[in-house]
């Protein structure tokens, strides 16, 4: 029988009562590896009573001394990272390298979130007015909560949860349903790191878990990590029960290929902004934009690059790219392939004919060409390895293109010209831009999320944000 997995609320491992569980299955192998239970709203409110609680003491202990239980985790995760990634591609598929590059990339959070005594500094001007100073403090505000995805299962909750207890709030973390298991280690080097009890808390659930936490009265904010249509509804819920929210919803990314780009560099970064993590990313490459001659230049060294992928179970040494997260997924990457060709587009690589023994949920690399706006496939997210190429005729037509898309996420240009680069950077709407760059990966240092329909909210994920996020300014105006 699979292992059913427990919460961890306030500094013990408790067992869960819910009647019904999700089976969580490793997407290389199609086999059960883990038992999920869908959290109880009455579970849900045990771990928000027990972060209350912790709420009352933790958010007096200094700043510096709240950062001490950070580095310690830090040291912890370096120690374990490559037996973490391994869990991640357990769960989730990726191949082991993109495991570990996930996993180092949400411990450069840790680190950024050490830096709470300095970033969570208020301002102080004296003489507002003749005699009288003014100044602002950051002050935490009690119980965060974080709602995360499939595609990122260690890294997304860091993106949250460290920058929350730095600024001396506490935390319940729930993690896909799909993929539990990287957090329930991390939550086991937590419990190492000595946190408090209460401080951080981990609740296993699907649907109903994510109501509760929207609904919970004691809850402050949330962040969530998702597809469109739930970022929109969890935005909507929990504001309306007057709560601060940050929702990253999904992605429909595209990539402008100018004429004078670097061809060599454009299409292997092209190749592995869509096909990494078999496409399963928020900033994957999902359309490309190619101008005037860059057509057959992408199209030919985009079949080149998307030759030398390996496709197979991503612990294997030598795989290149691993199998979607789940037959559902995999149906779905299946019907939009062939949308695709009912749409009329050109199939050019057929990612269906990618065959690897057993039962796990493989689709290969596919690519499209003489794709148009009007079809379904140039404008829905996929999520999953298969890109699109486009034809336009100048840039000003490319990014009208991308404005009339509703998700604005990440968009990157290929290009030698700094007056193309500096058009596309003005005037693109996503707001996670690329200059020859694939991935236009935001680091802890800096904020990442998306616009329009990618992003409801204000203060975005990590970087300074997270510090306006998890705190409130209070203002004092003094004479003496
Ligand atoms: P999802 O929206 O299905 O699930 C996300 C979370 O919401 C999970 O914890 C799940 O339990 C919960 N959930 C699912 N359906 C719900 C419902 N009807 N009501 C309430 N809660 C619900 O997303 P996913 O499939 O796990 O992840 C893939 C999506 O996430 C893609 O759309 C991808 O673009 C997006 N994503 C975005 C970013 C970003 O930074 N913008 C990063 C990673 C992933």
């Amino acid at each position: 029988m699979a292992t059913r997995l427990q919460h961890y609320i306030g500094g013990e491992w408790v067992d869960s009562n819910a009647p019904t569980s999700h089976p969580v299955t490793n997407p290389a192998t199609g086999q059960v590896i883990a038992d999920c239970p869908l959290g109880t709203a009455t579970e849900l409110d045990a771990a928000v009573r027990s972060a209350r609680k912790a709420f009352e003491t933790w958010r007096r202990v200094p700043a510096q001394d709240r950062i001490q239980y950070l580095f310690r985790l830090k040291t912890l995760m370096d120690a374990h990272a490559e037996e973490l990634a391994a869990i991640v591609t357990l769960e989730n598929g990726k191949t082991l390298s993109e495991a570990l590059g996930s996993v180092k990339r949400g411990i450069q959070m840790v680190e950024v979130a050490c830096g709470a005594p300095s970033l969570m500094m208020g301002q102080a001007l004296e003489d507002i007015a003749r005699g009288i100073d003014c100044e602002s403090v950051r002050q935490p505000m009690g119980v965060f909560a974080c709602i995360a995805p499939f595609n990122f299962p260690a890294m997304v909750p860091l993106w949250f949860f460290p920058f929350a207890v730095a600024c001396g709030n506490t935390f319940v973390c729930k993690p896909s349903e799909q993929t539990p298991l990287s957090q329930r280690f991390i939550w086991k080097l937590i419990d190492e790191a000595g946190f408090p009890p209460g401080v951080l808390n981990l609740v296993n659930g699907g649907k109903d878990c994510v109501e509760a936490i929207c609904d919970h009265p004691d809850i402050e904010g949330v962040s969530f990590v998702g597809s469109s249509p739930v970022a929109e509804l969890v935005y909507a819920r929990a504001a309306s029960k007057m709560k601060r929210v940050q929702a990253l919803g999904g992605a429909k990314n595209f990539i402008i290929v100018m004429p004078d780009a670097e061809m060599k560099h454009t299409t292997e970064n092209v190749c592995e902004s869509a096909f990494g993590c078999a496409g399963e990313r928020c900033l994957a490459a999902s359309v490309i934009l190619a101008v005037g001659d860059a057509h057959e230049a992408v199209r030919e060294g985009l079949k080149r690059n998307m030759e030398a992928i390996v496709i197979g179970d991503g612990s294997k040494p030598g795989v290149t790219m691993g199998p979607v997260i789940n037959a559902a997924a995999k149906e779905r990457v299946l019907k939009y392939i062939e949308m695709g060709i009912a749409e009329g587009a050109e199939l050019v690589v057929d990612g269906r004919e990618a065959k690897v023994p057993g039962e796990g949920f493989f689709i290969g690399p596919t690519l499209f060409d003489q794709v148009t706006p009007d079809m379904r496939i140039a404008s829905e997210e996929i999520f999953g390895p298969v890109l699109c190429i486009q034809r336009v005729a100048s840039l000003d037509e490319a990014l009208a293109v991308t404005k009339a898309q509703p998700l604005a996420n990440a968009n990157s240009i290929f290009t030698q010209s700094g007056k193309a680069a500096r058009q596309f950077r003005y005037e693109v709407d996503a707001s996670m831009a690329g200059v020859n760059i694939g991935v236009a990966a935001p680091m802890s240092f800096f904020s990442f999320g998306g616009a329009k329909g990618s992003f409801f909210g204000d203060s975005k994920a990590h970087g300074r944000e997270a510090f306006d996020f998890f705190t409130d300014r209070k203002v004092l105006i003094s004479r003496w």
